[in-house]
């Protein structure tokens, strides 16, 4: 069979704090066909963060414009900033025949497992609600108020999974995430055997 040259769009999400964006830099580390849709935000840098290559940076002015302008595949505000996705370059890496990778936040998840009822769409969940509690705590980059909202938060979003492709557990450490990695892989690679994936035609000799 001829494959066809467009690639899979790939939706990560799950709650704030399960560790989605750890499991996708290991997923695009292992996979050089695999492309990051940097998305744009209106929330400060981080330290240790690169323009361009974690986010774009734009203020509230030129995030209002894009969405004016239907630049974005999908946005959310997201704990008080908003984010989106810009949809030129996924679409011209897609037709490139490139993965693209969208690490986003579930309300935009929904989004786009609604625009684009052809991408594959995964849900990371934490093994407990314990873990998310202490990995929230842990990272200590919220008040214990923000804690407290993200996990009742995350209780929603939990509901939220039946709309997904599929859903992973990042267990406790290293062996969680290699394990977590290891299913996203898994669900990567199976994706590109889909038969919707193929023309179906046998090469003439
Ligand atoms: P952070 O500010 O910690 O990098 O991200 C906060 C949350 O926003 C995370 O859940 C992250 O996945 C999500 N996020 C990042 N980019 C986007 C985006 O383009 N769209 C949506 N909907 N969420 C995003």
């Amino acid at each position: 069979m001829n494959e066809k040259q467009r690639g899979i769009l790939l939706v990560l999400s799950g709650p704030s704090g399960v560790g989605k964006g750890t499991v996708g830099k290991k997923l695009r580390a292992s996979d050089d066909n695999i492309s990051f849709s940097v998305s744009v935000t209106t929330r400060g840098m981080r330290d240790g963060e690169i323009p361009g290559v974690d986010y774009l940076y734009i203020t509230e002015e030129e995030f209002a414009a894009l969405e004016k302008e239907g630049k974005l595949l999908e946005s959310a505000l997201v704990h008080g900033y908003h984010y989106g996705t810009p949809e030129e370059p996924v679409d011209r890496q897609l037709a490139e025949g490139k993965d693209v990778l969208l690490e986003i936040d579930p309300q935009g998840a929904q989004t786009v497992i609604r625009k684009r009822p052809d991408c594959v769409s995964v849900f990371v969940l934490p093994p407990s609600w314990a873990s998310l509690r202490s990995r929230l705590e842990g990272r200590g980059t919220e008040t214990r108020e923000q804690v407290e909202t993200r996990l009742r938060n995350a209780r929603e979003e939990v509901k939220t999974v039946p709309m997904y492709d599929y859903a992973i557990v990042n267990a406790d450490g290293p062996e969680g995430i290699e394990k977590a990695f290891l299913s996203l892989k898994a669900i990567v690679e199976s994706e590109k055997y889909r038969t919707s994936r193929y023309s179906g035609l046998i090469p003439e000799e």
